[in-house]
């Protein structure tokens, strides 16, 4: 249990506000959604984060997905330790880049070459380029619901029902740069097949997580990525899976391999860097090509592909194939179902627990599991800021907002979810009362 108060982590916010702007480097963790400070952190172990005023938080966001082996997995850190004495960053080809990118396209279905950058944004905003160069083709198309990183293009208010024209969701995108996309539902073949009708010949790409885990976890029907494959093959246009969350969490093959549908592109972050900033992009020999210095697609990185990301990246696959990580996480997920069915069912706000592998997330919505985005319940976010509070007091951190999914790590024991369990149990009781 997580007592005392919050001295230091009050001071240090207080800091922090007049320095960044919302107090924070990205914006869900000021904690807008939910309402008070968040804690600062000091240190993380394992499944645990540590606050500048020493309290403990059991923590299932895991740096938002990075952390598949859990935080400062020794392996890594040894790894890394040796890597940095031998030098940070080349700005030249390194080993471990090499090492890493062969890992990739041994276990990602329909990828030949790699490209590494240092964030899931720069992976899908360098995607759009290859696949709108290698097209010859400007159009766009993404779905409601679903987050591909802050890439201008597809800033795009999520639009319902049918196919909409873009509007940009954030002030600084002009409207010009969203002309060229295109925001269709998810889970409906009919709009796709609508738009495909329409402007088919102008589509360069469709983007899509394939398991949409940023609007809450939208899990979708494998008929409909299938569709979305079938109407790129016949149009000549290219099929993007942004794998940011899902690429080596799902699975060595990601979400290409768990629905058997082989993206034209796809895009990786998180995992892939160990906790380190890298992203990557890969697609077949023949797309590849196209980019600099073999074709006219520019892009580049000064610390692209360095020694240190690298490392992280290669030990955290490397330690996922040896430990037999998927499986194990599996399993967790598994019990993760079993254990939170019973405490659900007796929420006081009807609730699902939607799970896939190791990612979950609960629908505050009776009739779920939800897949897209016109489902969901806009106020959940009320009811959630009071579950979320009361979990953080018992030292249980979920994410701070209704829409954001939680991750397992290797490092989360059975225990450790039959206390998340315990504490989610006093959480609604309290919210109810
Ligand atoms: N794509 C997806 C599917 C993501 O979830 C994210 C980040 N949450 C991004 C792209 C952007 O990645 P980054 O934050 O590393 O730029």
């Amino acid at each position: 249990m997580v007592k005392g108060k919050h001295v230091q982590s009050e001071a240090w916010f207080a800091r922090a506000r007049k320095v960044l702007p919302g107090g924070v480097s990205s914006p869900v963790r000021a904690f807008g959604a939910v309402g008070g400070t968040p804690p600062v952190i000091r240190s993380a172990s394992g499944a645990t984060v540590v606050d500048v005023d020493g309290r403990e938080y059991l923590d299932f966001v895991g740096s938002w997905g990075p952390l598949i082996l859990g935080h400062a997995h020794p392996k890594i850190i040894a790894a890394v330790e040796a890597a940095c004495r031998r030098g940070t960053s080349y700005g030249a080809p390194c080993p471990q880049e090499i090492e890493l990118a062969e890992e990739v396209v041994l276990s990602y279905p329909a990828i030949d070459q790699v490209r590494f950058v240092s964030s899931g944004t720069e992976a899908v905003m360098s995607a759009v380029r290859l696949a709108r160069g290698a097209t010859g083709r400007d159009v766009v198309v993404k779905f409601a619901g679903c987050y591909h990183g802050h890439v201008d293009s597809l800033l795009v208010a999520a639009g319902s029902g049918l196919a909409t024209f873009g509007n940009p969701s954030s002030a600084g995108v002009p409207e010009s740069f969203v002309r060229a996309t295109r925001v269709l539902p998810l889970d409906d073949e009919g709009a796709a097949r609508a738009l495909f009708d329409a402007e088919g010949d102008a589509i360069a790409a469709v983007v899509i997580e394939p398991v949409p885990a940023n609007n809450g976890l939208l899990i979708q029907r494998q008929e409909f990525l299938a569709t979305l494959r079938e109407l790129c093959d016949r149009a000549g246009a290219l099929l993007i899976f942004d794998e940011v969350i899902t690429g080596f969490r799902l699975g060595a093959g990601g979400a290409a391999a768990h629905y058997g549908i082989r993206p034209d592109i796809a895009t990786f972050g998180k995992v892939i860097g160990g906790g380190m900033p890298v992203g990557a992009f890969g697609a077949s020999r023949e797309i590849m090509s196209r980019l600099a210095p073999e074709g006219d697609v520019y892009q580049a990185g000064t610390l692209s592909g360095n020694p240190v990301a690298m490392t992280a990246g290669l030990t955290t696959l490397r330690t996922l194939h040896k430990e037999d990580g998927w499986r194990r996480l599996e399993a967790l997920g598994v019990h993760l179902e079993q254990t939170l069915a019973p405490v659900l069912a007796e929420s006081p706000v009807p609730a699902t627990l939607c799970r896939l592998g190791s990612m979950f997330w609960i629908a505050w919505l009776a009739d779920g599991p939800p897949r897209s985005a016109a489902e969901l319940d806009a106020e959940a976010d009320r009811f959630y800021a009071k579950i979320f509070h009361a979990l953080l007091e018992q030292g249980v951190a979920l994410a701070p907002s209704a829409f954001e999914i939680a991750f397992l790590s290797l490092a989360h024991t059975r225990a450790d979810i039959d206390r998340l369990a315990l504490a989610l149990r006093n959480a609604l009781a309290r919210a109810a009362g």
